[in-house]
């Protein structure tokens, strides 16, 4: 029955499959018919994208014409910033978090509701920015998964999985062109005890990092992770720190402090970490370069 929904090429093969799976993955009784998997592909690929992941910068040619940019080379990253997947807005719009609906700017620029705080972006910095942001504050952005949609609870288990396994690979293919550039060789001795990876990674929603685990997590704490709670096949060294912030939708109920609370102690965080120059940017030990939290 799926199959009539197939638009070809862009569909990946095993789409079809895993989406048979979504009921029993998550069962999703309030779910409207017309919002099933299939329907949902099928809108995807109508859309045009123009979003891309950043963990170099893209020029302006590059990203009107839709291409990997190969004019900006993938820098040691402060912080990458790992959403679900694309809003059908970002995806068309090119930009992250470009829902006008959406609150993530509001919470990474510090000015949340009237409560306001040096946050993780300067404020004369803006969305529309984002082209330029992995080498000009070493902020890049990344989602787990990369087709359009604008519902994340329609994605199942099955997706997600393989979504992980797919985020996984273009974090370690991130690490793979870092090492290319920095190192003269590959036989290089690198004490870097980053790996030259993302010092802080921020997962903007409890549900894209629960489902790193199998089964999902149940529960997950906003803020820092400890490096032993993390995911048993989690890509980066220990000493890269993962964060889990609040979704910035307005799905989720809770209180403005709640939700800026995890905001604010990242951009605290971020703001300790000297840039440019940041410690993982050198093949030389850098233990001593950022504080260590307490575990
Ligand atoms: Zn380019
Ligand atoms: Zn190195």
């Amino acid at each position: 029955m799926f199959n009539r929904f197939r638009f070809g090429a862009d569909l990946e093969q095993s789409k079809t499959e895993e989406d048979k799976e979504m009921p029993v993955a998550e069962p999703q009784a309030k779910r409207k018919p017309a919002e099933d998997a299939a329907d949902r592909a099928a809108k995807h690929t109508k859309l045009t994208r123009k979003w891309q992941e950043r963990y170099h910068s893209i020029c302006d040619e590059c990203f009107e014409k839709v291409i990997p940019c190969t004019h900006y080379a993938d820098v040691p990253l402060r912080l990458l910033i790992v959403g679900h997947n694309p809003s059908e807005n970002a995806w068309t719009s090119g930009f992250s978090y470009s829902n006008p609906s959406n609150r993530m700017w509001k919470l990474l620029m510090g000015d949340f509701h009237g409560r306001q705080w040096s946050g993780i972006l300067p404020q004369d910095w803006s969305m529309t920015e984002q082209n330029v942001m992995p080498h000009g504050l070493g902020i890049g952005f990344s989602d787990l998964g990369h087709e359009a949609g604008n519902d994340a609870a329609a994605y199942g288990k099955a997706i997600m999985h393989r979504w992980k396994s797919e985020f996984y690979q273009r974090l370690q293919a991130h690490l793979e062109r870092l090492r290319n550039s920095l190192h003269s060789n590959k036989e290089q001795n690198c004490d870097n005890i980053y790996g030259h990876g993302p010092l802080l990674v921020a997962f903007t929603g409890k549900r894209q990092y629960s489902f790193l685990f199998d089964p999902p997590l149940k529960r997950v704490d906003s803020g820092l992770q400890t490096s032993q709670s993390l995911p048993p096949d989690w890509p980066l060294p220990a000493a890269c720190e993962v964060w889990v912030l609040p979704s910035s939708s307005g799905r989720a109920a809770m209180t403005d402090a709640a939700r800026c609370k995890p905001y604010m102690d990242l951009a605290a965080r971020l703001h300790e970490i000297p840039w440019p120059n940041a410690p993982n940017c050198t093949c030389s030990a850098s233990t001593e370069a950022i504080k260590q939290e307490e575990m």
